[in-house]
């Protein structure tokens, strides 16, 4: 970050913390156990000072330079920033408390860099460079550069998994591989997820955890003898498929969940073992939400791998800015389940030949991030047929709803 020592930074994250809990920053998410471990937090280090100097927040609205094809990575980490939770926590600096690994937080510590960047408001920069980001970055995935057209999804999901293991609380547990995701049958369903989910926190906990991770139902219906079984699965993002265009209809959003949860015949070659016929017969399986996260990261698949090459989706799909009802992918009478947009990545052009920007919301509305240029844009052209990965916050109205059987 240009111009800025250490110790101002320092100095400037105290009152950071200050301005964000004067500005009902904290009240706008969901009061759970996480974001009251963060207030505490905050508390703590305003505790500790008594430095006086208030630090206004940023407008957010600062460019990241593309330092040579890294378009991905910049509209990603500006839909991150725009993600309350982990943007302030990355300011204040609180995986420094949190973490409990004998690592480095090397890579967490240039995401911060990045954010402090793109959110001092003392600062009278227009542009950050995320180069220290992008060598840590490419240093932990090696192979991930050797992509000739990097893909922002992938990206993500590398990032967020790095991150989560250099502040994951429990860097002790062994990280085991693929375990069987199930538990003896005989349980509800909503005891059998709750088991798994917990199963999953006593390996992996962190604030990437508390926000984007949620738990997927897989359940499974023998046409042979009718047995039913569930598998629970974590998952950081829902990939939908986007179905093929009707006629002159137009692709919602929901039909792409709609065909992400249809039920799905599998033939005796495809399918799981069942456990009462003890070999593989006919079977449906069905998706379904189990756990909703505070954020849920929805890509829409435009990207098709055939044998020999790789195709793109232009399909236009309508989403929602406000209100996306999850509910009816969830458990039976969840009830709604309310998600708000505030950021898009979008990919332009070809396979070959493409480029990514973003569109964030911030207090004062959406702008278009491309890479250092960033540019107010109205609500009305947010939904283009470039819309790629949507992250939606769950709404506060919801937020005591819970999940039944
Ligand atoms: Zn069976």
């Amino acid at each position: 970050m240009p111009g800025a020592s250490d110790a101002n930074t320092e100095g400037s994250c105290e009152a950071l913390c200050r301005t964000m809990v004067s500005q009902n920053g904290l009240q706008r998410e969901t009061a759970d156990i996480s974001q009251s471990v963060l207030y505490t937090s905050l508390m703590g280090l305003l505790l500790i000072t008594d430095n006086e100097e208030q630090l206004t927040l940023g407008s957010g609205r600062v460019g990241l330079r593309n330092i040579g094809n890294t378009c991905f990575l910049n509209s990603i980490v500006q839909c991150l920033s725009h993600t309350h939770g982990l943007r302030d926590y990355s300011l204040c600096k609180l995986y420094k408390q949190e973490k409990f690994s004998k690592e480095d937080a090397k890579l967490m510590e240039a995401f911060s860099q990045v954010l402090s960047g793109l959110w001092d408001g003392n600062e009278g920069d227009t542009v950050t460079n995320p180069r220290q980001l992008y060598i840590l970055f490419k240093g932990a995935v090696p192979g991930f550069s050797d992509y000739s057209q990097q893909d922002a999804q992938e990206f993500l999901r590398f990032l967020l998994d790095k991150l989560h293991t250099e502040i994951n609380r429990r860097p002790y547990s062994r990280r085991a591989g693929k375990e069987p995701e199930q538990i003896n049958s005989g349980f509800r369903i909503s005891e059998e997820g709750a088991a798994m989910w917990k199963k999953h926190l006593e390996r992996d906990d962190s604030r990437i955890v508390d926000l984007f991770s949620g738990q997927l139902r897989s359940s499974l219906h023998c046409s042979l003898c009718s047995h039913h079984s569930n598998t629970f699965d974590v998952f950081c993002d829902l990939s939908l498929p986007i179905p093929k265009r009707r006629s002159a209809g137009e692709v919602r959003l929901k039909d792409c969940l709609d065909l992400f949860s249809q039920e799905e015949k599998l033939d005796k070659e495809n399918s799981p073992m069942c456990e009462r016929c003890n070999r593989h017969t006919e079977c449906t399986k069905q998706l379904s939400i189990q756990r909703f996260p505070q954020v849920i990261v929805i890509h829409l698949n435009r990207f098709t791998m055939s044998r020999w090459s790789i195709s793109k989706s232009t399909v236009y799909v309508s989403f929602p800015l406000t209100n996306l009802d999850l509910g009816p992918y969830g458990s039976v009478n969840c009830g709604p389940v309310l998600y708000d947009l505030y950021a898009i990545c979008n990919h332009t052009g070809t396979v070959n030949m493409g480029h990514y920007t973003a569109c964030c919301l911030d207090e004062n509305g959406w702008c278009l991030y491309n890479d250092s240029s960033v540019t107010p844009v109205s609500e009305s052209q947010l939904q283009t047929n470039q819309a790629y990965v949507l992250f939606y916050r769950r709404s506060n109205s919801t937020s005591t709803s819970t999940v039944k059987k």
